[in-house]
């Protein structure tokens, strides 16, 4: 009996679908969180709502055809928002201008048995995280993704926290500088992320290079004398070469982070904070120097017992999300049985 069932567990499999502006990952991942295969297929995000439909299935096709007799317990969609997971539908995002509120869900469902589900990026990998990686063992976890942009998403009690429409934690547009020159593009002056993204960090120090040229001479060296050229993965060359003004940026970055972060702490006292994302890559370094600083902004006496860790799924966090996301949705599973 016992073997029976550890046999019947062992070949379900999760099937998470990571749809970006110009390709769709999709791949077969275990109950345990391994990803057993990944494909790449392309996107066509400007076509027709079928174009960007059947992108979609062959992604989910070739996942399939990997092991055709893994018992596909779920489908899980990762799309970028705005979108309404609560009614499976794409509102309008501006890197799939393809679709336009369009029920993905309930078009996916029609070409498969398994129960089909959707979320956007930061909410599917605060999940996977929380599941399986680096926020594993935690009830409340608090994940960011920093990156060209900051998204965020947070799982309280075990499930991702929704809000009313499915619009919350969109933590990477709290504002921490109402007056600020910088106006994110969500149109509010001061988002953490027009002031401590990846861009941001880049924009900070082109900046930097016009106003003080001599300052910035490693910066302008390596971006070949380029002012364009320069990026947050040069910031971070340049930072660790010892550079003064590079230190000085990221210094400010993780500055600011550690604001915003106090406020995050005041607000939903997380068990632990989970970063991801390309630019977390070079602040991972800071992490000690944000753990340090959160605490005084803000008020909770015991903030510094929260950890800041490193997020466990790279570049696999979409289809990780996806994955997860399955396993959130008891109630979809059961209708479909
Ligand atoms: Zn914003």
């Amino acid at each position: 009996m016992l073997d029976e069932c550890q046999g019947e567990f062992m070949s379900d499999s999760l099937l998470g679908v990571d749809i970006g502006g110009t390709k769709v990952a999709a791949g077969l991942v275990d109950l345990q969180g391994e990803i057993l295969f990944k494909t790449r297929n392309p996107m066509n995000s400007r076509g027709s709502a079928e174009e960007g439909l059947s992108a979609v299935l062959m992604a989910i096709n070739d996942a399939l055809a990997f092991s055709p007799d893994a018992n596909v317990v779920g489908i899980g969609l990762i799309a970028p928002g705005p979108l309404d997971p609560k009614r499976g539908l794409i509102i309008n995002p501006p890197n799939n201008p393809c679709w336009r509120n369009y029920p993905l869900v309930q078009e996916v469902q029609k070409h498969y048995d398994s129960p089909v589900v959707l979320d956007n990026d930061a909410n599917g990998a605060a999940l996977a995280e929380a599941i399986w990686g680096a926020g594993r063992g935690y009830s409340n976890v608090f994940y960011a993704t920093l990156g060209t942009g900051i998204g965020t998403g947070m799982v309280l009690d075990g499930k991702i926290f929704h809000g009313r429409t499915g619009a919350a934690a969109e933590g990477g547009h709290m504002t921490i500088d109402y007056r600020s020159r910088y106006v994110c593009g969500c149109g509010k002056p001061g988002c953490i992320e027009v002031l401590a993204s990846g861009r941001a960090v880049a924009r900070r120090a082109k900046e930097k290079a016009v106003t003080a040229p001599q300052a910035a001479a490693l910066l302008l060296e390596l971006a070949d004398g380029k002012i364009d050229n320069i990026t947050a993965e040069l910031v971070g060359k340049a930072w660790k070469a010892g550079d003064p003004l590079a230190t000085e940026i990221l210094e400010e970055t993780a500055d600011m982070l550690a604001a915003w972060i106090g406020n995050i702490v005041d607000m939903i006292e997380p068990e632990v904070m989970v970063f991801g994302g390309g630019l977390t890559d070079l602040m991972k370094d800071w992490f000690a120097h944000i753990e340090r600083a959160f605490p005084k902004w803000a008020i909770n006496q015991r903030a510094s017992e929260i950890p800041i860790v490193h997020a466990k799924y790279g570049h696999d966090a979409g289809v990780a999300g996806g994955a997860a996301l399955c396993l959130s949705l008891p109630k979809a599973v059961s209708m479909s049985m």
